[in-house]
């Protein structure tokens, strides 16, 4: 196809590095080192890869991060028990539990047992509440808030605009939807039971796909000239593009090469919306610390 607009790429790498001095002002000016604790379940490659990049980065930025691994095979009251040790610490003043746990394991049992106050994900009843019901102070979770925040460092105004979100889960793409709509946008949300998903997506001006499937957006879903946000991160063999993973190379949910020209802006992955994500979650960090009532 020609490539009659110019395409801006919308790099994460570029807006986190311009906006980690101010978080590190944030930082320094507390009067403690805060501490994050980050608790992995088994061995999953992709999870260790994705705190190894928390771990790097919160180091790099003045906040301590403590690991917690524990096995496979462990029972859903020991991952409980060692998130009630993390609420009990005065030096964490964040927790993140990775996901996806083993199946075992009841997602909702452990997350519950995260204190709201160190809930740096917001994925806890009471800062899903305070963010649904669009409470000032509220904590997003920290894709939803890197999304955000990168396109705002890019200028784009969600206003006015129709977004289409592909995906629903409390994690990503509804407090997407809800930061849209905050932002004066009309959403439309989709999900894995929409009928006719390319109807949806082709009506959007800002289509952010958060799905978990690779080449789920092709050039036939998405309007000339659409802003296109690609959160997906999915793990398919090939040649690495990051350190972290032998074998396996990073891909999102958009058919990034088929789809770039027909649109004015759009995010690649690796690079674009990930790094964002890592700023958030240490953003909300902050906020926690300087807010801890909650
Ligand atoms: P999830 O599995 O909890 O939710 C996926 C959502 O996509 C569901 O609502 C489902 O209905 C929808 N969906 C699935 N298949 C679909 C289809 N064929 N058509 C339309 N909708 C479909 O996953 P999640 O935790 O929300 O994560 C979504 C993706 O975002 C994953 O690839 C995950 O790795 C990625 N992610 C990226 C970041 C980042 O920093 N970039 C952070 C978190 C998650």
């Amino acid at each position: 196809m020609l490539n009659l607009m110019s395409t801006l790429i919308i790099s994460g790498r570029t807006a986190r590095e311009a906006l980690m001095p101010a978080l590190m002002a944030r930082i320094k000016a507390l009067s403690f080192v805060p501490q994050v604790a980050i608790i992995q379940v088994g061995n999953r490659a992709d999870s260790t890869a994705f705190i190894k990049v928390k771990k790097v980065f919160g180091e790099k930025i003045g906040v301590t991060v403590k690991e917690i691994h524990l096995k496979e095979s462990v029972s859903e009251s020991e991952v409980i028990e060692a998130i009630k040790e993390c609420n009990a610490d005065r030096n964490i003043r964040g927790i993140v539990v990775q996901l996806p746990l083993p199946i075992s394991i009841d997602r909702d049992h452990v997350i519950e047992a995260i204190d709201p106050k160190k809930d740096v994900d917001a994925l806890t009843p009471l800062a899903a509440k305070h963010w649904l019901e669009g409470r000032e102070d509220a904590i997003f979770p920290a894709t939803a808030r890197g999304v955000r925040e990168l396109l705002e460092y890019y200028k784009i105004s969600l206003a006015g605009k129709h977004v289409v979100v592909v995906g629903r889960s409390m994690l990503v793409g509804k407090p997407i939807a809800v930061i849209a709509e905050n932002e004066s946008a009309t959403v439309t949300v989709c999900h894995s039971k929409t009928a006719d998903l390319m109807s949806e997506t082709r009506q959007a001006d800002v289509l952010i796909v958060a799905a978990g499937r690779p080449k789920l957006i092709t050039i036939d879903h998405v309007k000339e000239g659409a802003v296109v946000v690609d959160v997906g991160i999915n793990t398919v063999k090939g040649e690495k593009l990051e350190d972290e993973i032998v074998g396996r190379k990073l891909v999102g949910d958009v058919d990034f090469e088929a789809v770039r020209d027909i649109t004015s802006a759009i995010t690649p992955v690796p690079g674009g919306v990930g790094p964002m994500t890592v700023l958030a979650l240490f953003e909300n960090l902050v906020d926690l610390c300087l807010s801890p009532k909650r």
